[in-house]
């Protein structure tokens, strides 16, 4: 195959925080080995220790707890409750937040999906960049691009 160009162009001047569930079991998403990382380190103490990071529903300070105990007192403002008041800071579907672009947000959501959506899209970017590199042998996808061709759908879906 000859060589070719594909180049994902990003404006970073507009910012915005998103907020995103991480699973374990979603595999294509792109972008969260660290978040998952957090999630199975925090899982190996709780296995091997029955200890928790979590957070004090009070006063929010975090704490470690032994999970076994039915009730649990904040180190720091000794707020006193079972251990449903103190959550835990990683779990498989906790919710991180990332300060992004529009253009990243724009990327998350058209590469997002089910499997078989990310698959789709995925697969119809390759055949577009095929087909540009049969006709010029070169190919340029731009974000901006994309956004334009998907504009109305992603704000009408960005509402829900
Ligand atoms: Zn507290």
């Amino acid at each position: 195959m000859p060589p070719h160009k594909f180049s994902i162009t990003m404006n970073t001047q507009r910012k915005k925080t998103i907020y995103k569930e991480i699973h374990l079991d979603n595999k294509l998403t792109q972008g969260e080995a660290l978040a998952k990382q957090q999630i199975h380190n925090a899982d190996h103490i709780l296995d091997q220790t029955g200890l928790d990071i979590v957070t004090c529903g009070s006063c929010g300070c975090v704490n470690i707890v032994d999970v076994a105990k039915e009730v649990q007192e904040c180190y720091s403002c000794g707020y006193t409750d079972d251990t449903s008041s103190f959550p835990s800071i990683f779990f498989n579907g906790m919710t991180i937040s990332r300060e992004v672009t529009l253009e990243e947000e724009f990327l998350t959501w058209y590469l997002g999906g089910s499997d078989q959506e990310q698959y789709d899209t995925i697969s119809s970017i390759g055949r577009r960049v095929v087909e540009q590199l049969q006709e010029s042998g070169s190919a340029v996808l731009n974000v901006a691009d994309l956004m334009n061709e998907s504009l109305d759908v992603y704000l009408e879906e960005r509402k829900r």
